[in-house]
């Protein structure tokens, strides 16, 4: 599970994050929707702390993240995050991007780090691409390369910051299959996205932001069904 109490980011004089509380249980789905520059990317970077708030208080099980004493690589091992860009490290091929950390981070030996990106590999479906480098790859399968790194680490939380933005529209389908999939299985997730459709059918809540708050959040059908909210009701009339 993941809590998120009274979070404040600022850069110079211009706030960000204006104090915005939220919680995503363990096992659940919450997806985060919002117009561009409300602050959605700089609250998933500050729950990794890619980020550093001003002020409150973040929570990953019983981890707290915004201790300043807290580990880093610590909570970074158990929070897997994939990003609008891919940011495969192009001079590796597809495993030994799904290698790489789990040798440095986890120090598990080649043979089980391969094993378990192989794995991975095998439920994004791309367990015949591991020779390849990304550059032979499409962006919806560099996308799948990516999850599957992340999935490699064993997170305990999955972060997405709009993973399938940057795609071809006939690719997006398999990306949000697999997400579909690691929601089944019970996976934590703090979703970004724009996709109405995969928030209404797999979140088990939504959280709308504008301006560096949390405008409104609820069950995820009724959010997007009957928003209360007049600035949720203009975005999504956009959207949808
Ligand atoms: P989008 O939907 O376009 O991705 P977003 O909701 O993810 O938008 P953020 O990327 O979190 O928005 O940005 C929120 C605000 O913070 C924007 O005004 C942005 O310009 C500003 N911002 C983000 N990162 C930085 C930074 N490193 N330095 C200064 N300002 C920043
Ligand atoms: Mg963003």
């Amino acid at each position: 599970s993941v809590v998120i109490e009274d979070l404040h980011k600022s850069y110079g004089s211009l706030e960000v994050l204006k104090g915005i509380s939220l919680s995503v249980g363990a096992g659940q789905v919450v997806c985060l929707i919002g117009p561009s520059g409300s602050g959605k990317s700089t609250l998933l970077r500050c729950v990794n702390l890619l980020e550093t708030p001003q002020r409150g208080r973040i929570t990953i099980g019983d981890f707290e993240v915004t201790d300043p004493e807290a580990d880093v690589d610590r909570m970074r091992r158990h929070v897997g995050m994939v990003f609008q860009q891919f940011n495969l490290f192009p001079h590796l091929n597809v495993l030994e991007n799904c290698t790489v950390a789990q040798l440095k981070v986890l120090k598990r030996d080649k043979a089980e780090a391969e094993r378990v990106a192989r794995g991975n590999l095998e439920r994004v479906g791309l367990a015949e691409k591991a020779g390849n480098y990304p550059d032979q790859l499409s962006g919806g399968q560099q996308q799948r390369v990516a999850i599957a790194r992340a999935l490699s680490m064993d997170p305990s939380l999955m972060l997405f910051d709009e993973p399938t933005s940057a795609l071809d529209p006939e690719t997006v389908g398999d990306v949000l299959a697999i997400m579909r999939n690691l929601a089944a299985e019970g996976m934590t997730m703090l979703v970004v996205t724009h996709e109405m459709e995969f928030a209404r059918d797999v979140a088990d809540k939504v959280v709308f932001m504008d301006g560096g708050v949390v405008v409104e959040e609820g069950p995820a059908a009724e959010l997007i069904r009957s928003p209360r909210e007049p600035r949720t009701q203009a975005f999504l009339s956009r959207v949808l």
